[in-house]
């Protein structure tokens, strides 16, 4: 058995938006004889994953979520030609799945492989020209079953804040696939690494958030298990 990692190191002194991440000791060897440290960082730092809590009011907080929708059947697609501001689209996920001979209705989650991982840390990363996986593509996947949709990107879709002037700043609709929680049960990945490193297209997928009570989002620590 091989376990991949598929999660970026949290590292101080800011996450992939800029924002503040502080680890600092509390306790030390010398005073305390152990060391122990406090730590700050916000529910989206690195690898996280979001449950519909985050757009819906009413959502599943990540903690009422059941472990047994972080575990189990997983796919990995190769969409690493789509290069800049293109839609990944339910056929472009059609016809990677067919490349690779995975039966999406046999799978729980769904990792959209890109290879943008391999700009983190860099502006490029955060940049809006980027691919966007379509809210059409969401529901489509959602409408075969699958419970989590993963993308080594800094969020799936791109955001439509001044690419359309009827967006506002403070209007959900800039992230029209993060909307669909206000419609499925579903959870959404952000900030996946190393899918480049899985070598077969299903395997099996684990990775818990933490149980913070409430809350929408987690750091979480996945892995992609090869047997
Ligand atoms: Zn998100």
């Amino acid at each position: 058995m091989k376990l991949v990692d598929l999660s970026h190191k949290i590292k101080p002194p800011h996450d992939q938006f800029g924002s503040t991440i502080i680890v600092e000791g509390d306790q030390c060897y010398d005073t305390s004889g152990y060391y122990s440290s406090k730590i700050y960082m916000g529910s989206h730092t690195g690898t996280h994953i979001e449950s519909n809590r985050h757009f819906n009011r009413d959502g599943v907080a990540i903690d009422e979520a059941p472990l047994s929708d972080f575990y189990g059947n997983a796919a990995v697609l190769d969409l690493t030609h789509k290069k800049g501001r293109v839609d990944i689209t339910s056929k472009d996920l059609e016809e990677a799945a067919g490349k690779a001979g995975v039966d999406l209705e046999k799978v729980k989650v769904v990792l959209v492989r890109t290879d943008l991982s391999k700009l983190w840390g860099t502006p490029e990363y955060k940049s809006n020209d980027r691919p966007n996986i379509t809210v059409e593509a969401h529901e489509w996947l959602i409408n075969k079953g699958v419970k989590v949709i993963g993308a080594d990107m800094l969020v799936p879709e791109r955001d439509r804040l001044g690419s359309d002037p009827s967006v506002k700043p403070s209007d959900p609709e800039r992230w029209p696939a993060h909307c669909l929680m206000n419609k499925y049960d579903f959870y959404l990945i952000e900030n996946l690494t190393n899918l480049d490193k899985i070598p077969k297209p299903f395997f099996t997928f684990i990775g818990f958030p933490l149980s913070l009570a409430g809350a929408e989002a987690s750091p979480m620590r996945a892995v992609a298990v090869i047997e």
